[in-house]
């Protein structure tokens, strides 16, 4: 861990040479789309894809990208479902945060700071809410940073995270509060779409510990405010959700990320993914220089779903078939490999996937076999 992740700030370190190679790689001129939690969540479900690490590393536009490729995501928000969470969360953060601290079954917190965390550019930004944070907890008072800038170093490079809001409290307690806008019924919400906050939450906690470890007598809550509208109406409701097991996997998993530069030097001389300056072919030519990795759970996850889905599809890749059926299929990576070594046409009969595959074939026959057997006994009794 370098010692300017420690104190809670991005590396000024990601070298010239390697931002300048990510600038070619968007475009000229192109500003680079930032990651947010929910986007390094995504992509740490999926460590082994060099095609996102890259494309999300160089900041190029996944959405403008995919429809270039003729594959547009299904992903966004209306403007009316936009403008609907944002009056939802300025409620829930209403008179100076005490209905947030009410939520969070604290009901006479005495004075409540709310810090401007407003600063020059994400480096700034991400400093004034260090030092905010740092003030909050050696003051012992409750405290709401509204909106603050924390920041992750994620393969090799900084990714600059905005929750909703963190809660300071005199114990020197930071809590992490996400409001989203799907309903929680008698007290109860969608469980995928909890536990989709739940990763992104985690996310959040794994970069405010970076900044709590240097700060004295802060601690970093593994439990997180999750508020929603109450049973279908603007009434704010919350609920504590344990993040300790996403916060382990997704730190196990971004870790495990493969370094931006690695893929970057791999590319064929001259890859660019500038969605305005190249045709679609062109477009498709670069994304395909860089390999992916692609599960069926990319279909909720990623802008470029539907692309490598067709891709996997048309080389016949047993991925499409889901993650568990990859990984009992062994050295068999393709349909038509598991189709010949199930014909007895291909493989190695000591091979378990193999054996397994002729055995349910076996049985198969079997089954039809006997299924057709009544007509025909019957025909010989006439
Ligand atoms: S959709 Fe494609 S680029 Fe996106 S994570 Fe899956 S394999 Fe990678």
């Amino acid at each position: 861990m370098s010692a300017s992740l420690d104190s809670g700030l991005p590396r000024p370190s990601q070298t010239t040479t390697l931002r300048q190679r990510l600038g070619e790689l968007r475009g000229p001129g192109t500003a680079p789309r930032a990651l947010d939690a929910r986007a390094l969540a995504a992509l740490a479900a999926n460590p082994g894809c060099r095609r996102r690490a890259l494309l999300d590393g160089a900041g190029v536009d996944k959405a403008a990208l995919a429809s270039r490729l003729g594959s547009p995501a299904p992903f966004g928000q209306s403007q009316f479902a936009i403008m609907r969470g944002n009056s939802f969360e300025a409620k829930v953060k209403a008179d100076g945060g005490r209905e947030l601290l009410r939520l969070l079954g604290v009901e006479e917190p005495g004075a409540v700071s709310v810090p401007d965390l407003a600063a020059a550019g994400p480096q700034g930004r991400t400093a004034r809410t260090a030092l905010a944070l740092r003030e909050a907890t050696a003051a012992g008072t409750w405290t709401l940073l509204d909106h603050p800038l924390v920041a992750l170093e994620v393969a090799g490079s900084p990714v600059y995270l905005e929750p909703d809001a963190v809660v300071v409290s005199p114990d020197g307690r930071w809590t992490v509060v996400e409001i989203k806008s799907f309903p929680m019924i008698d007290g109860a919400a969608d469980a995928s779409k909890v536990g989709a906050a739940a990763r992104q939450s985690a996310v959040y906690v794994l970069a405010l510990e970076r900044t709590a470890a240097v700060t004295e007598g802060a601690t970093v809550a593994h439990s997180v405010l999750l508020v929603c509208p109450k049973d279908f109406s603007n009434v704010p409701t919350a609920s504590v959700v344990d993040v300790r097991k996403q916060r382990s996997v997704t730190r196990r998993q971004l870790a495990r990320l493969i370094r931006i530069e690695e893929i970057a030097d791999a590319l064929p001389e001259g890859t660019t993914f500038d969605v305005e300056g190249c045709s679609s072919a062109e477009l498709t030519e670069a994304v395909e220089s860089v390999p992916h990795a692609y599960a069926p759970e990319c279909l909720a996850a990623c802008e470029l779903a539907f692309h490598c889905r067709a891709r996997a599809r048309e080389a016949g890749a047993v991925e499409t078939l889901g993650r568990a059926v990859r990984g009992e299929l062994g050295g068999l990576t393709t349909v038509d490999a598991v189709l010949a070594a199930a014909r007895g046409e291909a493989g190695d009969p000591e091979d378990p996937a193999v054996a397994a595959l002729r055995r349910a074939r076996a049985m198969r026959q079997e089954a039809l076999d006997r299924a057709s057997a009544p007509s025909e006994e019957a025909g010989a009794c006439r």
